[in-house]
């Protein structure tokens, strides 16, 4: 087996060194403009990848402060990397993301920077209190508190600090009950395997039914499931830049699964590819170096694990038109674009389902973490010619394997009164179960 070259993350004075080389290898060509949503929504050269990479090079060059014109710029990216796959002279736009984002984050208003850091460090990885979250935002929709505060003049018409209530109210899923995942499942008769399922934190709060539709998916094909200890897998508090405690996670998650040597399967793409990033995050850490590499090389997003199998059992009807929308953090950062077709073609071909391209599946949506939170504007526009998509195709069952995505197309249908269903591909394989 040929040793992969692993771009290291070199950490300096609590910051990620940029490297000439990577930002020299862009020849400034321009080809992945039309991949870059943020340039599609704007028109605008600094607001696409050549753009970003030039800002970042004139200050590696120069020295000194970033602009905050160039910081407004390089914040607006949702790391999409749809630039990534386009570019044809193999510019490694992730590499250079990962470099810039401490900078960033050095930069951001303090408050804020904050109010960040304690989500990161103190909710997403504390299963409690997730869960109070969770609970505490059922009983404001039950109550319809939400819509009811969002709509108050004072919010709706407010400064920026208010509106974001609004913002949180539409891009907040409907949360529905919780019910824990069974530590261990299985199916009697022959085993063909047995895997670990990383539930995620967001994903198991907001979709814990899709939680529970891959793990009745996994036994079905007689895979033993086992959901053991686990933590935030650090994707939002690295996408912001916050290496520290992303590093911090990535080495709990990496010690609470070392016991076994089966597959890490995840339901949520963007925790799928910042698991299998560990090995990058670690490469130059030399304790967790290789635990790092051979935990990554254990992930597998929920669909790669089922395409090993089969599902000869699948007999419900449908007249359903779907369509599949790529998550980048699967698409870009994890290059799983098979396997998610094929399952859906399998539901196809089994229930009378029909199936079709969605162009330009694979743009973002822009939801991008909490990008559609910090960026609300822009996430809206991005998110306006993917739903223009979608409404042309005809579709009334989006699919898609990302907890953002599900969330931001949910509100994308929401405003425009579509009658879609958005269903994670965990949920459309189950539902050709059901009826
Ligand atoms: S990132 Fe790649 S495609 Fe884009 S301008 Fe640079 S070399 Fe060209
Ligand atoms: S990561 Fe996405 S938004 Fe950022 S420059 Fe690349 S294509 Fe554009």
């Amino acid at each position: 087996m040929t040793e992969e070259v692993i771009d290291v993350i070199e950490i300096s004075n609590g910051s990620a060194k940029l490297s000439r080389e990577l930002l020299d290898s862009c020849i400034h060509c321009g080809l992945c403009l039309p991949a870059c949503p943020t340039y599609l929504a704007t028109g605008r050269e600094m607001e696409s990848p050549r753009g970003r990479i030039y800002l970042l090079s004139k200050w590696q060059e120069e020295g000194g402060e970033l602009a905050p014109r160039a910081i407004e710029h390089l914040e607006s990216c949702l790391g999409c990397l749809g630039c990534q796959t386009a570019c044809p002279s193999g510019v490694k736009y992730e590499a250079i993301l990962d470099q810039a984002r401490p900078h960033l984050a050095a930069r951001r208003n303090w408050l804020t920077r904050q109010i960040m850091r304690f989500g990161f460090s103190q909710i997403l990885p504390n299963y409690g209190r997730l869960k109070i979250l969770g609970f505490l935002l059922r009983l404001v929709q039950t109550l319809k508190l939400d819509s009811f505060v969002a709509k108050l003049p004072w919010i709706a018409h407010g400064p920026p600090i208010f509106r974001k209530v609004a913002d949180f109210q539409m891009f907040t899923p409907t949360v529905v009950k919780h019910l824990p995942l069974p530590k261990k499942s299985w199916k009697a008769g022959a085993k063909i395997g047995s895997a670990k399922l990383f539930s995620g934190c967001v994903m198991d709060i907001f979709y814990n039914h899709v939680n529970h539709a891959a793990l009745r998916l996994m036994v079905r094909q007689g895979t033993v499931v086992e959901v053991p200890a686990q933590t935030c897998c650090g994707a939002l508090a690295f996408h912001a830049g916050e290496l520290d405690i992303a590093t911090a996670l990535a080495k709990q998650n990496i010690d609470l699964f070392a016991q076994s040597d089966d597959h890490i399967v995840v339901t949520s793409a963007g925790c799928g590819a910042m698991l299998k990033h560990y090995e990058q995050l670690l490469a130059a850490d030399p304790v967790y170096k290789e635990q790092a590499r051979s935990f990554s090389q254990r992930v597998q997003d929920l669909s790669e694990n089922l395409a090993l199998g089969n599902f000869p059992d699948m007999t419900g009807t449908s007249q359903s038109h779907m369509v599949y929308h790529a998550a980048c953090h699967l698409a870009h950062a994890q290059g799983v674009r098979v396997q998610p077709q094929d399952l859906l073609s399998t539901v196809a071909a089994s229930t009378g389902a029909h199936l079709y391209d969605l162009p330009e599946a694979e743009h973002c949506c822009g939801s991008a973490g909490i990008y559609n939170l910090l960026n609300t504007s822009l996430s809206l526009k991005v998110l306006d010619r993917k739903m223009n998509f979608i409404e042309e195709s005809g579709a009334d069952v989006v699919v898609t394997s990302n907890p953002g995505c599900l969330l931001q197309l949910e509100a994308g249908v929401k405003a425009r009164g579509l009658n879609v269903k958005v269903k994670h591909l965990a949920e459309a394989l189950d539902d050709a179960f059901a009826n």
